[in-house]
């Protein structure tokens, strides 16, 4: 099954599947159907990667003022995280007292309800981290 079928039929934020480079090993996400790196010799080739979910906070902000129809509680903690491929992710931190939240503190992602749509009713998923076990 190829990539771009498989993203329409499960989201990828849910999954948190990336694509890992067969020739180099870098793993991206969201997805990428070209290696940046590898594409001038030509020798990429993307394949699905499922990320583990885990990594380190690089940098982080707490946010007192939400957005315009965020429902989650505020404040709120974003973070830039280095997952453990190598590739970077923004996420909110759950589960954590902002004292305890530091560059370096070990995170994996978990899965939140994040809006729901009041047109259609539908809830969207995604992830999030809290401090790893
Ligand atoms: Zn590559």
């Amino acid at each position: 099954m190829g990539i771009a079928r498989y993203w329409r039929e499960i989201p990828q934020r849910y999954n948190l599947i990336g694509t890992k480079c067969g020739s180099c090993g870098r793993v991206y996400f969201p997805p990428k159907a070209i290696c940046p790196v590898c594409r001038r010799k030509s020798i990429g080739k993307m394949e699905e990667y499922k990320l583990k979910g885990t990594g380190t906070v690089e940098t982080y902000t707490i946010i007192y003022t939400p957005p315009p129809h965020f429902e989650g509680e505020e404040p709120y903690a974003i973070a830039l995280i280095k997952m453990d491929e190598g590739c970077y992710l923004m996420g909110e931190i759950v589960d954590c007292d902002f004292e305890d939240i530091h560059i370096g503190m070990k995170v994996e992602a978990c899965f939140r309800r994040i809006e729901e749509d009041g047109t259609r009713g539908a809830i969207q998923y995604g992830y999030k981290f809290k401090k790893a076990e």
